[in-house]
């Protein structure tokens, strides 16, 4: 097994881990756009989120995802990207924004945030307790 999401929900690779349930799994992005940034992946090894015949279920979550990131992290503002091109396993971005987030109207994708690794497990714990 080469995917390295299929590994992460294996428990194979650690991750940040801020939600599963039957079908889905979200993480937090090690190389956020921002701080509480997730990522939502089927747990079945879908190559496009298009593929999934179940995504009614996977946007729900996602959709439970955000609202407990709204909470978290005080702020209205959550943006979803589907791109798939960085690994070959569909993947959703939930990404919070914030005001001054050096971002502006519209995100830098090359604008990637370093965070230690306890301001990642806080991040992950804030969602967390949202849900
Ligand atoms: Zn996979």
């Amino acid at each position: 097994m080469e995917c390295i999401f299929c590994k992460i929900i294996a428990g194979e690779i650690p991750s940040y881990k801020v939600y599963e349930d039957e079908g889905y799994f979200g993480f937090l992005d090690i190389n956020p756009i921002n701080k509480g940034h997730v990522l939502v992946i089927p747990k079945k090894h879908y190559r496009w989120v298009w593929d999934d015949e179940s995504i009614g279920k996977y946007m729900e979550a996602c959709q439970k995802i955000v609202s407990a990131q709204k909470k978290a992290f005080d702020t209205d503002w959550v943006v979803s990207t589907i791109i798939g091109e960085e690994v070959e396993h569909a993947h959703i971005w939930l990404i919070p924004r914030y005001n001054n987030d050096g971002h502006g109207g519209a995100i830098d994708f090359s604008n990637r945030k370093k965070f230690s690794e306890d301001e990642l497990k806080e991040a992950a714990e804030l969602i967390i307790n949202n849900l």
